[in-house]
């Protein structure tokens, strides 16, 4: 059983009583402990989320010499830039020397060899 099922059992066992003002009063609270739920779920997701973040803050190690994130036995590195100033962990894309060389983020789309002016 849920708060929501048990809510909704309780929400149909007081109507039975026909009691307007304590049918009234448990709609009122139906409707917060929905909202109370809802605001649960969310925080829980935040958490979730915080959570992995926090693993992959962990996993992700600058390297000075060329200047991007590396995730232990990765190969690929992540963006400089949507990593710090957003936490977001995105793998970068190789550029072939064709086309200028370096590696680009398909976030926010800076190349980040240029972004550095070279190398
Ligand atoms: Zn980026």
């Amino acid at each position: 059983m849920s708060i929501i099922s048990d809510t909704k059992e309780i929400v149909e066992l007081i109507q039975k009583v026909d009691n307007a003002d304590l049918y009234r009063k448990i709609i009122d609270l139906q409707g917060e402990i929905y909202e109370m739920h809802g605001a649960n779920m969310e925080l829980k997701e935040k958490v979730r989320e915080l959570e992995q973040q926090l693993i992959i803050v962990r996993e992700l190690d600058f390297n000075e010499q060329d200047g991007y994130y590396y995730k232990e036995g990765e190969p690929v590195p992540y963006c400089s830039t949507c990593w710090e100033n957003d936490r977001k962990a995105i793998h970068l894309t190789k550029v072939g020397a064709d086309y200028g060389g370096g590696h680009n983020c398909e976030v926010c789309g800076i190349n980040q060899m240029a972004a550095r002016g070279g190398n």
